[in-house]
Order: C-alpha cells, then sequence, then structure tokens
C-alpha cells in the first residue's frame, strides 16, 4: 500500500504528524518530487486563471502522485483553533479536486477541526488510521507516535534545528550568524519553504547575510486570531517587530483573499514601529531578476540604516 502525499499546502505544516502515524502502521507514504516548472504546467490544467499559485501547484504535485500510489491524503483542514476560520479553498480540496480530476485514485480527505478539541481530533486520525488496521493497540500506538511528532516537529523548528523544507529531506537548516542582519519572513509556509514559489528568497536572503526568523522560529500561536493562518502573517510580524527585527519581508499570493486583508495589518504594524517593509506578491509571472534587486536593494538599505 502506497500513499501519495503532494508536496504542497498542509504538507508544509503537518508532515511529521502523518509520516510518524502512517509510518508507525507500516504504510509508505510517497511524497511527490519538488516543485519545478512541470509541476506548475501540470497544474494549470485544473485552475482557473484567478487561482492563487499555492493552489496551482497543489494540482501540479496531485498530477505527479497520479498513476504512483494507491490512495492519496489530502485533509480538508477546517479550523486550527476555537472561533477561528480557514481559507474555504484549503477547506474544499477533496471536493476541488474530485470536481476537476476523474482519474483520481481513492482519497484519504479526514476534517482536520482543532476548534473540537484533541479528542476530537484523535478520532478524526482513528478513523483515518481503521482504513487500515482494526487493531485497537496499533492505532493507540500510531496516534501516540503522531502526536509526539508534531509537539517535536514544532520544539525542533522554534529552536531551528528543523524546517519545513527540511521535512522530508535532510538539508541544511538554518543558518544564524552572530552579526547577521536579522529580518522576518512572514507568510504561510507553502509560501516561504517552497523554493521554486519564492525564487529561493531565503537561501538568497542568508547569502545576503541576513538572519532570517520566519514565523515557526517566533514562538507558538496565539489562540485568538479569526484567520487560522493568521498567526503566519500578522502575529509573527507583531512577535517580530518586538524583538527588534530591522526589516520586514510579507510573502503572500496574488489572488489570496486573507492575504490581501492581512497584508494591510502587517503594514499598518511595521509603519508603527518605523521598520522598513517589502510586500512580495507571488504569481506564476514574477520573474527572479526584479526579485533579486528588489531584495538586494532593500538589505542595502536595511544596512546603510543600521550603519547611520
Ligand atoms: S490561504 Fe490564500 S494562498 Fe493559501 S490556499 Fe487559500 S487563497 Fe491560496
Amino acid at each position: 500500500m502506497r500513499i501519495g502525499v503532494p508536496r504542497a499546502l498542509s504538507f508544509y505544516r503537518f508532515h511529521p504528524t502523518w509520516a510518524a502515524f502512517f509510518n508507525c502502521l507500516g504504510i509508505e507514504l510517497v511524497v511527490s518530487p519538488p516543485t519545478n516548472r512541470a509541476t506548475l504546467e501540470a497544474g494549470l490544467p485544473y485552475a482557473v486563471a484567478e487561482t492563487c499559485l499555492p493552489m496551482k501547484l497543489f494540482y501540479g504535485h496531485i498530477r505527479a502522485l497520479v498513476g504512483q500510489v494507491d490512495q492519496l491524503l489530502v485533509p480538508s483542514i477546517q479550523r486550527l483553533a476555537p472561533g477561528s476560520s480557514n481559507c474555504a479553498r484549503l477547506i474544499g480540496l477533496p471536493d476541488l479536486l474530485r470536481a476537476t480530476m476523474p482519474d483520481l485514485p481513492p482519497l484519504i480527505a479526514p476534517d482536520i477541526d482543532l476548534s473540537q478539541g484533541l479528542a476530537a481530533l484523535m478520532s478524526v486520525i482513528l478513523e483515518a488510521g481503521a482504513l487500515f488496521t482494526l487493531n485497537p493497540l496499533a492505532l493507540r500506538d500510531a496516534v501516540a507516535a503522531a502526536w509526539s511528532a508534531y509537539r517535536s516537529s514544532r520544539q525542533a523548528m522554534m529552536e531551528g534545528r528543523l524546517t519545513p523544507a527540511s521535512f522530508d529531506r535532510p538539508t541544511n537548516v538554518v543558518s544564524w550568524l552572530p552579526d547577521g542582519l536579522p529580518i522576518a519572513v512572514v507568510g504561510h509556509p507553502y509560501n516561504l519553504y517552497d523554493p521554486f514559489i519564492n525564487h529561493q528568497l531565503l537561501t538568497r536572503l542568508a547569502r545576503l547575510g541576513v538572519n532570517v526568523l520566519t514565523p515557526e522560529r517566533l514562538g507558538p500561536q496565539p489562540a485568538d486570531d479569526y484567520w487560522a493562518f493568521e498567526y503566519e502573517l500578522v502575529g509573527a510580524a507583531r512577535l517580530a517587530l518586538e524583538r527588534g527585527v530591522k526589516g520586514l519581508i510579507a510573502v503572500v499570493a496574488f489572488g489570496c483573499g486573507p492575504d490581501a486583508i492581512l497584508v494591510d495589518e502587517v503594514q499598518r504594524l511595521s509603519g508603527e514601529r518605523g521598520v522598513p517593509l517589502m510586500t512580495l506578491v507571488l504569481d506564476e509571472h514574477s520573474g527572479e531578476a526584479g526579485l533579486v534587486t528588489r531584495l538586494e536593494a532593500f538589505v542595502d538599505m536595511l544596512h546603510w540604516r543600521k550603519g547611520r
């Protein structure tokens, strides 16, 4: 039994959790290859033009797995905290796929709603596991392994020992220069950690002598945000400003409704503190050369301000 996992969207939040769960049940997970131009081209026919780039890439990753696996893991992430709401596209992922791709293998599509408490989450996970075994002890062990992997991966990311980019492959994780320029890069993990989507933004910043702070490094998410992923932009920007970063980069996707609202708040926060902000809007037409020029100019300006 091989279960396919698209390297997109919730992969960058929950992969260690699902990997621990299924590995404990002896099931092989197959992650789609890293994103490239072919991934985008494979996804484009399934999305209307206004769809955000992360969704187009998600479709492309699904296409890379069709024919290679027996089932696909596509959770519907509904709420991450009581009272919060999630992007409709992320809630409706399984339905969107079923409506657009008739040749899919069966979907494993649990509803993840953390507002119902841990017990409800565990029952959803058990339901997913029951598709593969009815042995209660094996399921209990798999749930325990998943929970432990979730907690330890969050901790490791906060300490800079792990990033979502290295969830399934050891890469150089966070480098920290003793006299590096501290800049926060805020946004959703699928926008920050997929080097194709952002033209290797984090690597380029590291090469420019920047110590990058991302939302995962800044601390646990407060429970009172309205949007489930609000923390990744506004909450992280607020924490980073309190920690005295010298600049902020907000990474948002063109066509993303929640980001369009939240980036205004990031702008207000950085304006209040007098900290320069650069907003990068990602779509499939953004050019690498333009990004590099903007980044270099932004970092030069921050060095100049620091020297002054
Ligand atoms: S939150 Fe925004 S970028 Fe993410 S899937 Fe929804 S619309 Fe796309």
